[in-house]
């Protein structure tokens, strides 16, 4: 498969590695030659016929096509799913005590981080953890809401005690 994603390579290596496969045996349960998926394994995705490819992924349950958009690597290496937040639908908890809102302390203040995500799954209309109305914009000035503790419009926190 040609633009294929290194990291994909990657990832089907580090999947069989932890699987305590050889790469002889994989290249011939999926049918290619062992030298094919060696040099895949390097990040070389034209070593593998498209076929090839699709294997190797569900047998390592590695999901080719949304690699690309729904992944992003980490400092650490790791992959982790990245949230697909729409920003205009999804709102936050106003409930202070809500589980949803992160409190930290700046220089005494209180703060409070929303997770937009855990409150909003759905894109719903009441908090999917204290049942509270969600707020969709910024309740000081009306703006589309975003991630963060504070409007980017307006500069006030989201949640005020
Ligand atoms: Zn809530
Ligand atoms: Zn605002």
């Amino acid at each position: 498969m040609t633009n294929l994603d290194p990291e994909i390579c990657y990832q089907i290596r580090e999947a069989r590695r932890a699987a305590k496969l050889s790469q002889i045996v994989v290249a011939n349960d999926i049918g290619c030659k062992q030298s094919a998926l060696s040099m895949f394994e390097q990040g070389d995705g034209t070593k593998l016929s498209d076929e090839s490819i699709k294997k190797l992924a569900d047998k390592f349950g590695i999901d080719i096509s949304q690699k690309k958009s729904s992944v992003q690597a980490t400092p650490d290496g790791a992959v982790v799913a990245q949230r697909t937040v729409s920003e205009s639908k999804v709102g936050f908890c106003p409930n202070p005590r809500c589980p949803t809102n992160h409190i930290y302390e700046v220089e005494g203040r209180t703060l409070y981080l929303p997770d937009r995500a855990a409150a909003d799954p759905v894109g719903g209309k009441f908090c999917a953890m204290c049942g509270e109305v969600l707020m969709k914009v910024c309740p000081n000035c009306g703006a589309h809401v975003h991630d963060g503790g504070f409007c980017s419009v307006c500069g006030e926190s989201y949640i005020s005690v």
